[in-house]
């Protein structure tokens, strides 16, 4: 049994992640601010004395004895973490500071929650892990890439200056039930659109791809991640390769609803990526053979159910 703090635990992916380790014996510290995470995403967890939860915020230091961290906190979606761009930034960095700090007091195991984004519009693909990418450092979503660039530079600099043991995962577009409804990406929007019979909106014209991760998959690769060897930090992507356009998700969306909706055809939001699919072959060789599971349709069908059923 270890004792392990999950940042950003009332989120969507945190709350996937509290409740498998939990199921496994562990105890677990769930941290969160609430900015973009809800009580009610961990409302079942309660009960189980396993389980403590904690108000706070990452940008300031934060104490406890611990085994692991997952460091999640930070606003995942472009509305959220535009909506207060500064406060964005200091999350990653100072966040990563502090997170990296507790670590290295505690000699605890950390795991950064980094993303596909650091790649920015790529123009190597599918993204390998060796690809620098191509990041613009003044846009709109550099608050987000850059300071998850940030947070990956002090993660190997706390690693080989202060011997850390540090893991780092680089997440592409996940989604699953818990979603937040209104964080504005793109799956609980034509879900929730499709649903409610509104139009689906489509941003520019809708040939830009992106391939989705159900979040079972990417809860089992986070886990074994944190299981490897020391001397492994990663980067490492952990997404689903299977690559679709706007435009076929919607579609998708529209069947499995059956709704009557109609698309609609709206700005492309500025420095949005073109293309996004992961090479998942360094996580294949390093994490015990693992590839995700679940397939779109599979998973859009659970997500739709969640939704269905919140919206009632
Ligand atoms: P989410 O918004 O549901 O979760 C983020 C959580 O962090 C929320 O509970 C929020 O309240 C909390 N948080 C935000 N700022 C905080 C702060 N300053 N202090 C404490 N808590 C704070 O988003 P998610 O999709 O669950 O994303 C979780 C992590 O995974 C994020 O770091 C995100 O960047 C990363 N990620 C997610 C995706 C994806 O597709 N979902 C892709 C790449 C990376
Ligand atoms: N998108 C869209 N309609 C929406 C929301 C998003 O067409 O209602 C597009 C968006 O422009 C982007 C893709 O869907 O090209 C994925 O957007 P999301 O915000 O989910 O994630 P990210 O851009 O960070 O990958």
């Amino acid at each position: 049994m270890s004792r392990i703090l999950i940042t950003g635990g009332a989120g969507f992916i945190g709350s996937h992640l509290c409740e498998r380790l939990l199921s496994e014996g562990n105890d677990v510290i769930c941290l969160d601010n609430y900015f973009t995470g809800s009580k009610d995403n961990i409302r079942h967890l309660m009960d189980d004395h396993h389980f403590e939860l904690v108000r706070h915020d990452v940008t300031t230091p934060y104490h406890a004895e611990v085994d692991e961290i997952y460091n999640l906190a930070c606003p995942a979606s472009p509305v959220h973490y535009q909506y207060n761009p500064i406060k964005t930034t200091k999350t990653s960095v100072l966040g990563a500071m502090n997170m990296l700090g507790l670590a290295k007091r505690t000699r605890a195991k950390i795991l950064q929650a980094s993303t596909s984004e650091v790649y920015g519009d790529p123009a190597v693909h599918p993204q390998v892990e060796s690809y620098w990418g191509n990041v613009n450092p003044i846009g709109l979503r550099s608050c987000y890439d850059e300071g998850k660039r940030c947070a990956e530079t002090l993660f190997m600099d706390y690693h080989r200056q202060n011997g850390v043991r540090i893991k780092i995962v680089r997440i592409f577009n996940t989604y699953g039930p818990r979603m937040n409804p209104n964080d504005g990406r793109v799956v609980s929007n034509f879900i929730v659109q499709a649903l409610r019979g509104e139009d689906i909106t489509i941003y520019g014209d809708g040939s830009q791809t992106r391939s989705f991760q159900y979040v079972d998959d990417l809860v089992e690769a986070m886990v074994r991640m944190m299981a490897t060897d020391d001397d492994f930090t990663g980067p490492v992507n952990t997404g689903n390769p299977g690559e679709f356009t706007m435009l076929e998700l919607a579609e998708m969306v529209i069947r499995l609803t059956g709704s009557k909706s109609k698309l609609v055809f709206m700005p492309l939001p500025s420095d949005d990526p073109r293309q996004r699919k992961p090479d998942i072959s360094l996580a294949k060789e390093k994490l015990g053979g693992w590839e995700p599971k679940v397939r779109l349709e599979e998973g859009l069908k659970k997500t739709i159910e969640y939704f269905d059923a919140l919206i009632k």
